[in-house]
């Protein structure tokens, strides 16, 4: 029986915290920027107590402190929140016949051929929450089907720190009256681009004309109008090693001047190489990350088509998916490059996309 676990850890920075700081469970966390600070900051997570209030991660750091100056403010500790991650992901790939960790606190857990029934496979579900819970003393949140897609929806319906299954039949429906923005796969910008040719819900575009899609999106319009009908056939791989080398950095105003951020891939691109090198590595794939002043994220990645370590190959790249894809129009707060499916120069080992 084919079956897919996506299992989500709830508000993990928060939770991180509270695991090394018991006393302060039962009270608004959040972890982000100094909200004390002159900084342009952001709250990165926070605690189910904190939501009350209205914080959501996200938010500029000095809007959650309007809401809730008393909450706890804590600056993050990426290093710390790695060390926990490899903890959650050493534990869920023991039950795994095949592994594919998605982000920090995320992964999708193939369980196929371990369980023959959905009884036996909630059961699992049921023990990996359980242990999490126990041993690392965290939630987390876990949505069961047959595909990737329908699994990673189910855990948002899961939210906080429940287990959804949705069966592969069961999907098309399950999904029909979500907005379309919902679906996995699409960005903020994707989203209104249908919601303005008229398709507001999932099954509005599960119902579309393909070739619609296809004239609006090119190939990734195929992809959505697949993933509206539940159809998602991807498998759960291994990503290897996963690793990454980003940079990113909020500008001092936000910027519209394409000059100057052009300048700034440069400099950024300058210190991945130099970070590239100094592993002995190279890199095959070019990731631009354009953050808007309203805080939504644009992700544009480019395979190469070869190894590289070089600065003009990135600064090239993400120039070009600059013109081609961003709309720099309204201004653009911050700036990242990142490569990935990072190559040991010296070796055999190939590192696979981080996507975080
Ligand atoms: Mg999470």
């Amino acid at each position: 029986m084919n079956a897919i676990l996506l299992v989500d850890m709830d508000y993990f920075y928060a939770a991180c915290e509270e695991v090394r700081k018991p006393e302060i469970k039962g009270k608004p966390v959040v972890v982000g920027a100094d909200p004390r600070g002159k900084g342009r900051g952001v709250v990165l997570t926070c605690n189910y107590i904190a939501r009350k209030y209205g914080i959501r991660s996200g938010m500029p750091i000095s809007m959650a402190y309007r809401l809730k100056s008393d909450a706890l403010y804590i600056l993050p500790d990426f290093d710390y929140y790695e060390y926990v991650s490899k903890a959650v992901m050493d534990l869920l790939r023991k039950y795994a016949t095949s592994f594919e960790q998605v982000s920090i606190d995320e992964a999708f857990v193939d369980v196929s051929g371990k369980a023959k029934s959905d009884d036996e496979v909630l059961a699992l579900a049921e023990a990996i929450k359980k242990e999490i819970n126990t041993r690392l003393k965290m939630p987390c949140s876990i949505g069961v089907s047959n595909s990737k897609l329908v699994a990673k929806m189910a855990c948002e319906a899961a939210k906080p720190g429940g287990i959804r299954l949705v069966r592969q039949e069961e999907a098309k429906d399950f999904m029909s009256d979500m907005p379309v923005g919902k679906l996995y796969g699409i960005g903020r910008k994707t989203e209104e681009k249908l919601i303005a040719m008229g398709y507001k819900r999932v099954g509005d575009l599960a119902a579309a004309n393909p070739a619609t899609l296809r004239n609006a999106f090119g190939v990734f319009g195929i992809e959505m109008h697949n993933s509206a009908n539940g159809i998602d056939e991807s498998r759960v791989e291994e990503n290897g090693e996963v690793k990454s080398i980003s940079r990113e950095t909020t500008f001092d105003k936000d910027t519209s001047d394409r000059e100057e951020i052009v300048a700034m891939i440069k400099r950024l691109s300058d210190a991945v190489v130099q970070d590239v090198k100094g592993r002995g590595m190279s890199f095959k794939v070019v990731t631009l990350k354009i953050k808007y002043p309203d805080f939504t994220e644009h992700l544009k990645s480019k395979s190469l088509g070869h190894t590289s370590n070089s600065v003009a190959d990135i600064v090239n790249t993400a120039v070009r998916l600059y013109d081609t894809y961003i709309d720099g129009g309204d201004g653009i707060r911050k700036v990242g490059i990142r490569v990935s499916t990072l190559i040991k120069s010296s070796g055999q080992r190939k590192i696979d996309e981080f996507t975080s």
